[in-house]
């Protein structure tokens, strides 16, 4: 399996969980798997297909996502098709022709052609060795996204008993999965449950003040990176977009009043890296499974957590490190209530309420929010701190707020627990307004007693105590504060209370994770180019080509040859041979127009993710090895492994760091040239080779310095 996977996907290791849903298709059982958007279910019905003789079907609801996994599959090397809506009756009889004739590996098939008699037939003749059934919460009228014609394939076990079925899905509350489990009389199905914390996305609220300026620093981050923007309204999507068009972003709106051609092309240009900004509102995402989103904002809070978790799901499908900023003004909350407030029903309306509430809640939240968004999906964090939302991140101090405390209380006892946090602080700040008039809180003994305090920092406190229960906020349309017993209980007493120091909320660093490599931003994006141009060529999106993973570690590691680079995760046995070369003339173009010194980069060893300078020892050192002792020349030594003539030179370096004996006269360039050389060596030192490259007056290439280089430090030693 872990050669399948290297070769087919260019991986060397699996992800959580894909190894035993593997084994366990793979030995005939039916598999139920819930796993995280980007946890890569794909892979645990691709790779059995790859090992079983015979064909795998696979289900899908969602056309453009079936062309994009089959464009996948086939630049890995893999002979896949699919069936959908989209194909002329005569492509899909050749297709057809090719799966009877064992031709194909994998085929996608959209749900509603299992209603076809004829279709059926056809199914019957085929060798099948596995049926995948995605997005499987589509069969439940229970889940989000029902799909009648997902009923059509409750007919596949009776049809198929013998043959192993596999259902996957990313949103599946226990209700779901039972009905998942019965419509497709799988009920005896191994169920493989995942975490749902997806550790490289981080989230962070910020307030939305001066909320455009903002919004301009932040996209400034993410320059030609894909970032999706959710608003509240058609309207409000339209005036982002062109206010940032207006300051020189890539930025487009995307609703559901737009033309479906115009939708489709809104979407081919975003797959397509064409534009990188995508102003939305939540219509945007159902069919989009663009991997490398960096970026996601919700401009205007989102109605329930529910939704937002799906949102933001979209971001960072590669495993990358991706940041979920949500803007946050209660002002907002009245627009969603305004709709609330037209529902009719009685129950849904209170729903709906005590949803939006929720989200209010963990807007307000000064603890760690991946905790709260996975305790509401009933799911346990076990450390304390995330290190991916901004309140983990924060530096905390705590300070003493009894005081504070006690004034905040008894303002709220003093207008009889009937306002809301905003004008409780007002009346502490000693604030003048009509409210504050009109109920004569201007002449209440706590009226303007805090000096000390901003109200951005008030508003800190108000809310700790309201996380620690010692006030409440009221069910329902008007969010009053009252006092608790644990509030009055503390009023009455001299305890003291610890609470993190405020801060002026403003949008924290976000900390590099280990793991996240500090590649060449400059290479990556040549690289990105060079991909852009790849797919728009063969007219597949960029990331079926290469994803942000492999650029970015082409543009850590350098690869200069074809071994090297198949060392790079993404690059399997098909995409080596179709775009080693291109890559790599990019990457060895860049390291000369750099003069990087390229014994210095750091090597990809297949078996692990860290990175080793060190003069380690491979069997290829030790071929090098042989040739140089057999007295062979370096461009022979190259030729014979695959190799880059500077690769060479590396591998003596190596071996010479790692003290070998090595005779090296035998590779002295003609006498002239070498004394030159080793001249200017002497005048300027052997660190760098740009000066000595310099110093020469570009008369000698790279390699032959560095080729001098080590024979003289050879000598020396
Ligand atoms: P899901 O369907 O669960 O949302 P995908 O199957 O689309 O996830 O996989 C998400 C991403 O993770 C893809 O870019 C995929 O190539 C990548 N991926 C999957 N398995 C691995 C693995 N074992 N190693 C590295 N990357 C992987
Ligand atoms: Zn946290």
């Amino acid at each position: 399996m872990n050669n399948l996977l290297k070769k087919y996907f260019g991986y060397d290791n699996f992800r959580p969980m894909q190894k035993e849903v593997i084994d366990s298709v793979v030995a005939g059982r039916d598999v139920f798997v819930l796993m995280p958007t980007g946890g890569g279910k794909s892979l645990c019905y691709q790779l059995p297909a790859l090992h079983m003789p015979g064909i795998t079907i696979v289900v899908s609801p969602l056309i453009a996502l079936m062309k994009d996994q089959v464009d996948a599959l086939r630049a890995n090397g893999v002979k896949a098709e699919f069936i959908n809506s989209s194909l002329t009756p005569n492509e899909i009889g050749a297709i057809c022709a090719r799966a009877e004739k064992g031709d194909l590996k994998i085929l996608y098939i959209a749900p509603e052609r299992f209603a076809l008699q004829n279709f059926q037939i056809f199914l019957r003749s085929l060798k099948i060795n596995l049926i995948a059934v995605d997005e499987a919460h589509c069969i439940s009228e229970w889940g989000h996204d029902f799909r009648p014609d997902y009923r059509n394939l409750s007919q596949l076990k009776l049809m198929f008993p013998n043959i192993p079925l596999i259902a996957l899905t990313a949103t599946a509350t226990a209700k779901v999965r039972e009905d998942i489990l019965r419509q497709l009389r799988i009920s005896k199905a191994e169920v493989f449950v995942s975490g749902f914390n997806r550790e490289n996305l981080h989230l962070s609220v910020i307030e939305k003040k001066q909320a455009l300026p903002k919004l301009i620093a932040l996209l400034q981050n993410y320059q030609n990176e894909s970032v999706i923007i959710y608003c509240f309204s058609r309207k409000e999507t339209e005036e982002l977009a062109e206010n940032l068009r207006l300051n020189n972003f890539s930025a487009i709106a995307y609703h559901a009043g737009l033309e479906r051609e115009k939708r489709k092309a809104v979407q081919d240009k975003f797959i397509k890296d064409k534009v990188n900004i995508i102003v939305a509102t939540i219509a945007f995402g159902m069919g989009i499974d663009k991997p490398d989103v960096r970026l996601v904002v919700h401009y205007t809070f989102p109605k329930t957590l529910e939704g937002y978790y799906q949102e933001i799901g979209r971001a960072g499908r590669d495993g990358l490190k991706s940041e979920c900023i949500l803007f946050y003004t209660y002002a907002d909350a009245r627009k969603h209530q305004f709709f609330i407030n037209q529902i009719e029903d009685y129950e849904l309306r209170a729903r709906a309420e005590q949803k939006l509430n929720e989200v209010l809640s963990y807007c307000d939240l000064s603890s760690c929010r991946k905790k709260y968004l996975l305790k509401y999906f009933g799911e346990e964090l076990l450390h304390d701190n995330c290190e991916a939302c901004d309140s983990c991140l924060k530096t905390k101090e705590y300070f003493d707020a009894s005081i504070i405390a006690k004034k905040i209380l008894s303002a709220i006892l003093r207008t009889h627990s009937r306002f809301g946090k905003n004008h409780v602080i007002e009346v502490l700040l000693g604030r003048k307004n009509k409210k504050i008039i009109g109920n004569n809180h201007d002449k209440l003994s706590v009226y303007g007693i805090v000096d000390d305090f901003s109200e951005d920092e008030l508003s800190s406190v108000f809310n700790q105590l309201r996380e620690q229960d010692y006030i409440a906020k009221a069910e329902g349309q008007y969010p009053t504060f009252s006092v608790t017993k644990k509030g009055m209980l503390f009023l009455n007493s001299n305890d003291i209370i610890r609470m993190e120091k405020p801060e002026q909320k403003e949008q924290t660093k976000t900390r590099a994770k280990a793991g996240d490599l500090d590649y060449n931003m400059e290479l990556f994006e040549e690289l990105r180019l060079l991909r852009r141009d790849i797919a728009a060529k063969e007219n597949v999106p960029p990331f079926v080509i290469f994803g942000d993973v492999s650029l970015r570690e082409m543009a850590y590691y350098l690869p200069q040859d074809k071994n090297a680079f198949a060392d790079i995760s993404g690059v399997g046995a098909a995409k080596l041979e179709q775009f080693g070369e291109v890559f790599l003339q990019v990457i060895n173009d860049f390291i000369l127009n750099n003069n990087i010194d390229a014994s210095a980069l750091p090597i990809k060893s297949q078996k692990s993710t860290v990175t080793k300078v060190s003069p380690v020892r491979t069997a290829r050192h030790s071929k090098t090895k042989e040739m140089i002792l057999a007295k062979m020349p370096i461009a022979e030594i190259a030729k014979a492994q695959d190799l880059a003539f500077g690769t060479i030179i590396n591998h003596i370096e190596k071996l010479i760091e790692a003290g070998e004996k090595l005779d090296l006269e035998y590779l002295k360039p003609v006498a002239v040239r070498f004394d030159a050389i080793a001249d200017a060596f002497e005048q300027c030192g052997d660190e760098r080779l740009r000066p000595v490259f310099d110093y020469l007056e570009e008369k000698f290439w790279y390699d032959e310095l560095k080729l001098v280089r080590v024979i003289l430090r050879n000598f020396k030693l």
